[in-house]
C-alpha cells in the first residue's frame, strides 16, 4: 500500500546543548540552511527550557517547534511538569510522546495514552514513539509494537488522526550507530499501517505519517527513504550537527 506524504524530519535534541547560547547558535545554523529546502516539513525538539527563546528566533513557520514530553493535566499541583496548553502558548506545534528514554524512566502505555489525548485536545500534534528492545525470530517484537500503537491511540477520534505521527524507533538502534535496515524499516511501516487500518479503517493511512528513528545520518537517510519507504525521520545525535541535519533535510526534500 504505497501512499506518498510530504516527508517530515524532526531533530530531537534530547538534553542538549549545554546552554541557551549554544542552543540559539545551533537553531540559527539549522534555520539558515534548512528552511530554504522545499518539499519537506521540518521540526526541532529542543529541551523545554529553550522553547520560548527559540520560538522568538523562528523566522518562518517552516521550522516547527516540538516539545519532548508533556503532562496530561492542564494546570495544578504537578511539580516539574508542563501541560499541553502551556507548551502551545510558547509556540510549540507538536509533542514527542512515549520516547523510549521516557519509557525507560517508567512511563507506561497508559500514561502515553493520557498524554496523547491531552495534547490533541489542546490542538497540538503528537509524534508517538514506539519500538522494540530487541528482535526475536518468533516475531514477538511485532506484538509489542502493536500493543504500544493500540494503547497510545485508545480513544483518539478519527477526526484527530491528521495530527498524529507515529515514529518507529527500535531501541536497539537509538544512539548505537546500529541502524535498522531499510527492509526492517519498511516491514515495520507496513505492519504499523496494518494495525492502524484495523483500528481506524484504511482511509486514515493517507493522513498519517510513519517515521523511522534510530541512528539516522546523512549516509543512510537516502536508502531508508527509497527502500524503507518511511515518511521521514526522528533524528537524535545527527540533529546536533547543523550541517549533517541540513543534509538529511535536503535528502528528504529531494526524495
Ligand atoms: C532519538 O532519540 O529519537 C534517536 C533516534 O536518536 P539517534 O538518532 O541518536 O539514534
Amino acid at each position: 500500500m504505497h501512499i506518498s506524504h510530504t516527508p517530515l524530519v524532526i531533530g530531537n535534541w534530547k538534553m542538549n546543548p549545554k546552554s541557551v547560547k549554544l542552543a540559539i547558535r545551533l537553531f540559527q545554523d539549522i534555520q539558515k540552511s534548512a528552511t530554504r529546502v522545499r518539499g519537506v516539513d521540518i521540526g526541532i525538539a529542543p529541551p523545554a527550557i529553550y522553547l520560548s527563546e527559540l520560538a522568538r528566533l523562528a523566522k518562518s513557520k517552516r521550522l516547527k517547534l516540538l516539545a519532548q514530553d508533556v503532562f496530561w493535566e492542564d494546570i495544578g499541583a504537578r511539580t516539574g511538569e508542563m501541560s499541553a496548553p502551556m507548551l502551545k502558548s510558547t509556540g510549540v506545534a507538536q509533542v514527542i510522546i512515549g520516547h523510549s528514554e521516557r519509557r525507560a524512566l517508567g512511563e507506561t502505555d497508559e500514561q502515553v495514552n493520557h498524554k496523547v489525548l491531552a495534547t490533541l485536545k489542546a490542538g497540538l500534534g503528537v509524534v508517538v514513539c514506539v519500538g522494540e528492545k530487541k528482535r526475536d525470530p518468533q516475531g514477538n517484537y511485532l506484538t509489542h509494537v502493536e500493543k504500544q500503537v493500540r494503547a497510545a491511540l485508545a480513544g483518539v477520534s478519527k477526526a484527530k488522526l491528521g495530527n498524529v505521527v507515529i515514529a518507529y524507533e527500535p531501541i536497539w538502534a537509538i544512539g548505537t550507530g546500529d541502524t535498522a535496515t531499510s527492509h526492517d524499516a519498511h516491514e515495520m511501516k507496513l505492519f504499523i499501517q496494518k494495525v492502524l487500518s484495523d483500528i481506524f479503517g484504511r482511509a486514515v493511512l493517507s493522513k498519517m505519517r510513519i517515521l523511522y528513528g534510530g541512528s539516522v545520518n546523512a549516509k543512510n537517510a537516502e536508502e531508508l527513504l527509497r527502500e524503507g519507504n518511511v515518511d521521514g525521520f526522528l533524528v537524535g545525535g545527527a540533529s546536533l550537527r547543523a550541517h549533517e541535519f541540513a543534509t538529511i533535510i535536503k535528502i528528504a526534500g529531494a526524495y
